[in-house]
């Protein structure tokens, strides 16, 4: 299955293309850009900054150097308008569309900004695409729309109600894709990305993610905070491993594979207390630290799921998707990436 990432790759060597990526300046964005520009592509670049960030394109200009960065251009604009998507997308042979506000709590907090931007900015993108004659759209959905369905692992079809305004956007997008194949004869592919990690991640500000948000602790001094016992499990995956189900949708030969989402993780649950371990003994060996032997726990947190993991046999039955890096080798990079920066 590694065979058909590498085929593609050679394939985009050889015949580079021209792309577009929203939410470029943020996590994911940044390591497709990153990825793009590295294979020899021409890439468009759209991002308001909300959550994502100059540094991280910095980041990526001073990892792919001088040439490759010479094939990126940046389009400061908001994907709520029309306008920034429709320049965005002109002349794109693929569109990789990521940006959005991406947190649950976020979205808790303020559902009008959610909707308006994860909902009307898909839109707009959808029909910026249609106009410039884009056929095919990767977007990036969430294991969020699993919402309550307790079934493990999780496979595509079987979703439950959604949990949140974010899940729920995340949700409207999957059916919004549904219906403008069906009027128009757009292409989609959904990502449903499960907890996706890596450098470049936020570590900053009340919405981070777990991981960051222990690295951010563990590296001040403070203790690691887990709600309930740690036992509660996710399917963490490194972010190259996210980047590759992006390149394999965009450049899909399969016409069975489009019309649909797939899962994006590893397929291995791993547990908050194991998660706990591999990351201080890491981060312990590169800074040459001892951190606590155990974090603090906390009062499990109202709404959180248990555990999650997810089938990823369809991604790699019709994209040929195959996660190349396992979570240890992830946490291994991620904590080189964060000290090599706290060291500049
Ligand atoms: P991120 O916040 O780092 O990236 C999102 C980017 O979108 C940011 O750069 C932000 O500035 C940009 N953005 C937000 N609103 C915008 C607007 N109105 N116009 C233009 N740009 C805007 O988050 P991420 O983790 O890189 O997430 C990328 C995508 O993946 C999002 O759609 C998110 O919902 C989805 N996702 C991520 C995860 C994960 O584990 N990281 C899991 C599930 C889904």
């Amino acid at each position: 299955m590694q065979i058909e990432f590498e085929r593609v790759c050679e394939t985009l060597r050889q015949a580079p293309r021209r792309w577009a990526v929203t939410g470029a300046a943020g996590f994911i964005g940044s390591h497709l850009v990153e990825n793009l520009l590295g294979l020899g592509q021409t890439v468009v670049g759209l991002d308001n900054f909300s959550t994502g960030s100059e540094k991280n394109l910095a980041a990526v200009r001073d990892i792919v150097g001088a040439e490759a960065w010479g094939r990126f251009s940046f389009i400061r604009g908001d994907i709520r308008e029309l306008a920034d998507c429709r320049a965005a997308v002109k002349g794109a042979d693929h569109i990789l569309h990521q940006a959005a506000l991406a947190s649950v709590p976020r979205s808790i907090d303020d559902p009008v900004s959610c909707t308006q931007v994860n909902v009307d900015g898909f839109v707009n993108i959808a029909v910026a695409a249609r106009e410039a004659g884009v056929s095919r759209i990767v977007y990036a959905s969430s294991s969020s729309v699993y919402g309550d369905a307790p079934e493990l692992p999780k496979v595509e079809e079987k979703i439950g109600a959604p949990l949140s305004p974010y899940a729920l956007s995340k949700l409207i997008n999957e059916q919004y894709a549904e219906v403008f194949s069906k009027v128009y004869g757009l292409k989609f592919i959904g990502l449903r990305y499960f907890n996706i990690f890596g450098p470049r991640q936020s570590l900053d500000g009340p919405y981070a993610a777990v991981l960051p948000c222990w690295v951010r602790a563990l590296m001040a001094e403070k203790p690691c905070e887990i709600y309930g016992d740690g036992e509660t499990s996710r399917d963490f995956c490194f972010v190259t491993n996210a980047v590759q189900a992006n390149i394999l949708g965009a450049c899909c030969q399969n016409d069975a594979a489009f019309g649909q989402a797939y899962n994006v993780a590893v397929g291995v649950r791993t547990s908050l207390n194991e998660l706990y371990r591999v990351i201080t003994d890491e981060l312990g060996a590169a800074l040459g630290r001892e951190f606590p032997a155990e974090p603090q726990y906390l009062d499990f947190r109202v709404g959180d799921i248990r555990h999650s993991l997810a089938s990823i046999e369809r991604a790699k039955t019709l994209l040929g998707y195959a996660p190349q890096v396992l979570i240890g080798e992830g946490i291994k990079r991620y904590v080189a990436a964060l000290v090599a920066e706290q060291r500049r």
